[in-house]
């Protein structure tokens, strides 16, 4: 018997964490914060749904933070065990994780100075500390090698194409024979996307566990290389400075890959381009490191002709570098995180360039509900950052072609290989996706597919 509960990314993108319990053995995949809507952020707050001491293992499917951010949390609970995870999400983990814990305290310490918060005193759910601590239990584990986090629970790894390091997870439960197989897609990245592999045909199995984040649309066609050459033209005409909003990792490299190609090809000028995210600069090294990951060539690696760096783009790694940008003038380009607009150094360019028509502002990827990044989506007219109502004057651009999750048809194809599964669960997605995508299955595969509400537990057997 073995069963599995929904602790976070129920009808909604952020919280990750799905318990995987068998014959006594408790292995948690993903360890996400809850991100966006207050009523989510809420959520970390309140007493964790399992306990922190009696998890074997945690299992990670990639770094990023809704899918991380909670572990250090996990760990200062009492969590002792493995962390398996792929060898480039340990690097890309420990870098979000530091500076999920750098914003932690500085947003507290901020909220307490300025006497916003409605906790008395704001408090960090974690600090650096405890990430020491919950980088020390990190096990890099290859792709396509079976590992156990514990009996009778075994897992294999496959690239999802979605991040440097990101995987799907094939398990078996062998307390039974044939085994139970239950599949985690993790994030499903896109096929022919920028930078990344495609994602791994999947394994068949019993159960599967999918992610929903676009289950009810497709990307636009678009051509990226043309629109965003197109937005940093008008940019250029507007004479202001690019504020793009990025996830440190794997966007923010994305981006600079992408505008350094349309440098070279001479599609926009050679502007300079700041990356204002001390954890992005610490990323170009991973991805030299891992180039198993990603589909640049050496050539566009090596230290003459490096596509991720180069002269005209600044990495600014300290707090004077980022203050110091709010002295520039354009035409000019900053990346900055987080990719939402939830917090990080983008707020305070933000706070700068938003009241100023002569600037842009380029919102790339997933946004979700409650972030400041959906609401400028979505027209509004003033953004409320720090507790004043910042009016927002600069052109806002749209820039689709981004997104590192497969769309609506991406996913469709990724899962055709699977036959005939008995149960299929749809998570990291808004309902409306995540409803979508399951009638849809239900209507052209015959499939048994439920979307699970948070807490929900089934028995797989
Ligand atoms: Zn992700």
């Amino acid at each position: 018997m073995a069963r599995i509960t929904f602790h976070g990314a129920a009808r909604t993108v952020t919280g990750s964490k799905y318990l995987l319990e068998a014959d006594g053995a408790s292995v948690l995949v993903d360890c996400g914060m809850f991100q966006g809507l207050k009523e989510l952020r809420l959520k970390n707050w309140e007493p964790t749904p399992f306990d922190a001491k009696s998890l074997d293992a945690v299992v990670l499917t990639h770094a990023h933070l809704d899918h991380t951010g909670f572990l250090p949390r996990v760990v200062k609970q009492g969590f002792r065990g493995k962390v398996y995870c792929s060898p480039a999400t340990a690097k890309l983990a420990e870098l979000i994780l530091l500076d999920s814990a750098k914003i932690q305290g500085y947003d507290a310490k901020y909220a307490n100075k300025k006497g916003f918060s409605k906790h008395k005193p704001a408090l960090p759910l974690y600090d650096s500390q405890d990430v020491e601590t919950t980088v020390k239990q990190f096990r890099e584990t290859p792709r396509g090698k079976w590992f156990c986090p514990a009996e009778p629970i075994w897992m294999r790894y496959h690239d999802a194409g979605h991040l440097l390091g990101s995987n799907m997870i094939e398990v078996e439960i062998r307390n039974q024979d044939p085994p139970l197989r239950v599949l985690f897609s993790g994030d499903v990245g896109r096929y022919d996307g920028p930078l990344y592999h495609d994602p791994s045909a999947p394994p068949d199995c019993d159960y599967l566990i999918c992610e929903s984040t676009y289950g009810n649309r497709d990307h636009p066609e678009v051509d990226l290389l043309g629109t965003l050459a197109e937005v940093v033209g008008r940019s250029v005409e507007r004479g202001g400075v690019m504020l793009m909003a990025s996830f440190a990792i794997g966007r923010a490299q994305q981006l600079i890959y992408l505008l350094q190609v349309l440098k070279k090809e001479n599609r926009i000028p050679d502007l300079p381009i700041y990356l204002d995210s001390p954890m992005s600069c610490n990323a170009t090294s991973i991805y030299k490191e891992h180039r198993e990951d990603h589909d640049l060539s050496e050539g566009e690696l090596d230290d003459e002709h490096p596509i991720l760096a180069g002269p005209r783009v600044h990495l600014c790694r300290s707090t004077d570098e980022s203050k110091a940008l709010n002295r520039l003038k354009g035409p000019a380009i900053i990346i900055s995180s987080s990719g939402m607009m939830t917090g990080g150094r983008i707020v305070h360019h933000l706070k700068r360039r938003l009241p100023h028509a002569e600037n842009t502002v380029v919102l790339g990827g997933y946004m979700a509900r409650g972030t400041r990044g959906r609401r400028m989506q979505e027209g509004a007219e003033t953004i409320r950052m720090h507790g004043i109502d910042v009016p927002v004057r600069a052109a806002v651009e749209m820039v689709s072609g981004l997104s590192g999750h497969a769309d609506r048809s991406d996913l469709l194809r990724w899962l055709q290989p699977i036959s005939n599964p008995k149960q299929v669960f749809l998570t990291h997605g808004e309902s409306d996706s995540a409803d979508a995508l399951a009638e849809e299955l239900r209507t052209t595969r015959n499939w048994k597919v439920r979307v699970p509400d948070l807490g929900e537990t089934h028995e797989l057997t």
